[in-house]
């Protein structure tokens, strides 16, 4: 993933920008990065956060910065913002993207005129450098960001940022948020809404599929209406996003509570404690704990002083390593203990199985898996989404794969979806033994949608049950 963050001011934004930026953190690994415009004209900078924090990347510079509109982010994979010069003039551009046809689009812009793009090391285009491109084909940028949004396959959304404002687009699916906070003499577009809270902005609106606005000090102007379909990812509630986050209306936490209500309304099992995999986990336990009566406890404790954000190698087993160095386990609430652990979902399985080696190896009798999610089935194909690289990294898929012999067909991963066949049951029993839980229950997709509340048919769900 990845998180974006403008201002358009009367006064000085800088302050407001960093802060706002630096509360995306959690979205993304790699890149961070800060463009303003003042009466210097733009200024950009980009860092490398792969090992530090944002902040301490960008506090120094800033305090040479200065501008009434910027735009900035944290990227989980292209250096940006791009400064851009073009027939629209200079402008600086952010993006929130997964595009899956990059080598078909960039066939069409060679055939338009569009000379070159630079690649980046390993050979890949810039994504945002694309979207650039895309938008430079039409006569004006309202048109440009339209044709974008409409050209690419996956998700995109759009900060861009001219001398005169800052244009904000959200994806024509609404795969992710762009919401508009206001205070006295600015505004503000951001991914996540509590990141202009503490800044002092009160939401404004929130956008709307394919929705395009420009930003001034003074005012919020829609350009493009929004469109009718959306289809917004369930999974920034389960797992990606912050918990003091909301999104169309309803908190990150409140869903967490309430599927894990769910689950407790179904489960027959009667453990001493219950508890939740830090982090996205814990709430979805206080959200069982709740239900059934059932203690909550915090039998392993995540090491925050050193470990502020991920260090993530790029080779699996360093990463399974560090996820297991951030734990600590209290054996004293573990011993002789029969525990319920509920975590945001199950992907390679890798994790989960070390964490409950690690319970039984300090002492505990039972360990009950309840992941907050359902089997995940389908790589997600529209966001940059670093957990699951390729189909066959889901445990799922590999389970199913042995199960069927090789012969994996879509009808047939569609049973493996209902939570009501065999075949799901049989599933569901393979990965259990395979990671050694005592029990294993997933939460039903139809109790998941449940829990957000919102209009299903508004909700993406394609990781589960394969439905575009
Ligand atoms: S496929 Fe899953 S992770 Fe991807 S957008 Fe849809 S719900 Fe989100």
């Amino acid at each position: 993933m990845s998180g974006f963050f403008g201002v358009a001011a009367k006064q000085d934004c800088v302050f407001d920008l960093f802060f706002g930026i630096d509360y995306h953190s959690h979205l993304g690994t790699r890149r961070g990065g800060i463009a303003v415009y003042g009466e210097r004209g733009f200024d950009r900078s980009i860092h490398n956060i792969e090992n530090s924090p944002f902040r301490t990347k960008f506090d120094k510079e800033i305090q040479e910065m200065s501008g009434t509109l910027g735009i900035g982010c944290i990227s989980d994979y292209e250096p940006q913002p791009l400064m851009v010069r073009s027939h629209h003039g200079t402008y600086a551009l952010t993006t929130i993207s997964k595009i899956n046809n990059i080598d078909e689009l960039t066939t069409i812009l060679f055939e338009h005129g569009h000379s070159h793009f630079l690649e980046m090391s390993g050979g890949d285009i810039n994504a945002t450098e694309l979207v650039a491109a895309l938008i430079n084909q039409k006569e004006n940028l309202i048109e440009g960001i339209q044709y974008a949004l409409d050209m690419v396959d996956g998700s995109l959304s759009i900060l861009l940022m001219t001398s005169a404002g800052i244009y904000a687009a959200r994806d024509k699916h609404g795969r992710t948020p762009v919401v508009i906070g206001r205070k006295a003499d600015a505004f503000c577009a951001s991914f996540e809404n509590f990141a202009y809270k503490n800044l002092g902005y009160t939401d404004y609106k929130e956008l709307g599929p394919g929705e395009i606005v420009i930003l001034t000090d003074k005012n919020c102007i829609t350009l493009v209406h929004p469109g009718e379909e959306m289809k917004i990812c369930t999974f920034l509630w389960v797992y990606y996003g912050y918990p003091s986050s909301s999104y169309e209306g309803l908190s990150v936490e409140q869903m967490r509570y309430n599927c894990g209500a769910k689950m407790a309304k179904r489960d027959h099992v009667k453990p001493d404690i219950v508890a939740g995999v830090p982090d996205s986990g814990i709430a979805h336990a206080i959200g069982y704990a709740n239900e059934s009566g059932i203690p909550f406890s915090r039998p392993f404790i995540k090491y925050t002083p050193t470990w502020p954000r991920s260090f993530m190698p790029t080779i699996q087993s360093q990463r399974n390593l560090i996820a297991k160095m951030k734990l600590i386990a209290l054996e004293d609430l573990i011993r002789d203990k029969s525990l319920l652990l509920i975590d945001d979902s199950i992907v390679r399985g890798t994790q989960l199985r070390e964490t409950t080696e690690f319970l039984y190896e300090s002492g505990a009798k039972e360990v009950h898996i309840r992941p907050a999610c359902p089997p995940l089935l389908y790589g997600c194909k529209y966001l940059n989404f670093s957990r699951s690289s390729s189909e066959m990294d889901l445990i799922t898929r590999r389970v199913i794969d042995r199960l069927e012999h090789g012969k994996v067909q879509d009808d047939i991963l569609k049973e493996y979806a209902n939570p009501e066949s065999e075949k799901y049951e049989h599933m569901v029993e393979e990965i259990r033994k395979e990671l050694n839980f005592t029990t294993l229950r997933f939460n039903r997709l139809d109790d998941m949608l449940d829990a957000v509340g919102i209009d299903k048919c508004k909700l993406c769900t394609y990781c589960w049950d394969g439905r575009e």
